[in-house]
């Protein structure tokens, strides 16, 4: 009988999802009567804008006419897409990266959960902790996790971020230096972010150290702060030590069409196992081609459209109304006497449960006092427990009267 990757057997079932919707169901049995208000909604809500349904609609035309027909496109992405990003999303802002160093995907899940491929099997990883789950997943998928305790996997190098260190993770001092250290900014799930003082600690950490940072910032677009870093690359050096992701998906709607990038800088190297640099971008560059074919023309087309300028107005008219609604949640909890974070840069809102409660003891006293579902903390990582997520992707009339329950109900 034929083997198959015994790491995959050793992934728990992902339990977190499910079990919400599982007490959520039987709650609703119970009480038929109950409108219950979802704040656990990890997608988007609004529609996409405008001008990328129009230029996606003119991206079918052309599929339809033999005269602009576009096949296989190349693996990288179209130069229309490359550039554009290359051009508002890093040059407008100052930052040095070029075209070809920008890998256009069908978004940040399978980047982020890919680029591994190219790292040794044998790397150690960092996770600030809670996390979102797939860079943990993926990592025991390629076997470099260890074995699953009660404290998390034994090889996985855990950094807390809770209210006791203001969610700022910790430089490891115990001389633990790993070689991959998965940063997401503004993070999912706790909504807060680091400012580029404190990126720049983590970047001069890489460098001194010689490992790999993996920036998330699928999140970008909702920074409003001044001192927030919008990408790694605004840290002097991180072009040496840093892989960014980003997504079209919370930026613009995407989650359903599909599109983000891999930007991945040619100074990047990392050695073989004889010790000789190689280029991470060449490397990179070469999976995709072998395992890739590009996201769809369609998709990259909307995608440039929302670099127009009528698509910047748009994407940053939506990205406000969700903004808004984690406005009202994080000061309408806040006055309710809860202690609150993120929600500020972040469609998420981290909530530390009252009075001792564990996130599922707070999960199911929140559903039955106020009918309001969110996710427990504890579902993200150990130190996620005793904290509880809510996001800013429901209506606003259904963000104001959340909160309006959750101030009656006093806790
Ligand atoms: N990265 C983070 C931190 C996320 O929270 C998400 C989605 O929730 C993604 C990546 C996935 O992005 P995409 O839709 O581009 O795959």
């Amino acid at each position: 009988m034929f083997k198959i990757n015994d790491n995959f057997c050793r992934l728990p079932e992902s339990y977190l999802f499910s079990e919400v919707a599982r007490r959520i169901n039987a709650f609703r049995e119970a009480h038929p009567e109950a409108d219950v208000i979802r704040m656990g909604i990890g997608d988007v809500t609004l529609p996409l804008c405008p001008a990328a349904i129009e230029a996606m609609h003119k991206a079918v035309d052309d599929e339809g006419n033999p005269a602009t027909f576009h096949g296989y496109g190349p693996e990288q992405g179209y130069p229309f897409l490359r550039d554009a990003i290359a051009l508002h999303d890093y040059k407008e802002r100052g930052i040095d990266i070029d075209a070809s160093e920008i890998f256009v995907s069908d978004g940040a899940k399978s980047d982020t959960g890919n680029f591994g491929d190219i790292l040794s099997a044998d790397a150690t990883v960092a996770v600030t902790d809670p996390v979102y789950p797939v860079y943990v997943d993926t990592n025991v998928m390629a076997g470099r996790a260890g074995e699953n305790t009660s404290g998390g996997w034994s090889r996985i190098v855990y950094l807390p971020v809770c209210a006791e260190n203001d969610f700022e993770p910790a430089l490891p001092t115990d001389g633990t230096v790993p070689d991959l250290i998965y940063l997401c900014y503004p993070n999912n799930p706790t909504g807060t972010t680091l400012t580029r003082s404190q990126l720049k600690k983590w970047v001069d950490f890489a460098l001194a150290h010689g490992s790999l940072i993996l920036f998330d910032s699928a999140y970008e677009t909702f920074i409003r702060e001044e001192d927030v870093p919008h990408s790694i690359y605004e840290i002097e050096g991180a072009r040496r030590c840093a892989v960014e992701f980003r997504s079209f998906s919370k930026t613009a709607g995407f989650t359903g069409v599909r599109c983000g990038y891999t930007v991945v800088p040619k100074d990047l190297k990392g050695v073989d196992s004889e010790g000789k640099e190689v280029s991470l971008n060449h490397l990179w560059n070469r999976r995709q081609c072998t395992k890739f074919n590009g996201a769809s023309y369609i998709s990259q087309r909307g995608a440039a459209a929302i670099f127009t300028p009528e698509g910047r107005r748009q994407v940053r008219q939506a990205v406000d109304y969700y903004l808004e609604n984690a406005r009202v949640l994080r000061e309408g909890l806040l006055e309710a006497g809860l202690q609150v974070f993120g929600g500020v840069n972040a469609p998420y809102v981290w909530i530390k449960a009252p009075a001792g409660m564990s996130s599922w003891e707070f999960f199911d006293m929140l559903l039955e006092k106020c009918n309001v579902a969110g996710t427990p903390g504890s579902g993200f990582g150990p130190a996620g427990e005793g904290y509880f997520r809510l996001t800013a992707f429901n209506t606003l009339e259904n963000t104001i009267e959340a909160v309006r329950r959750i101030k009656e109900a006093r806790f």
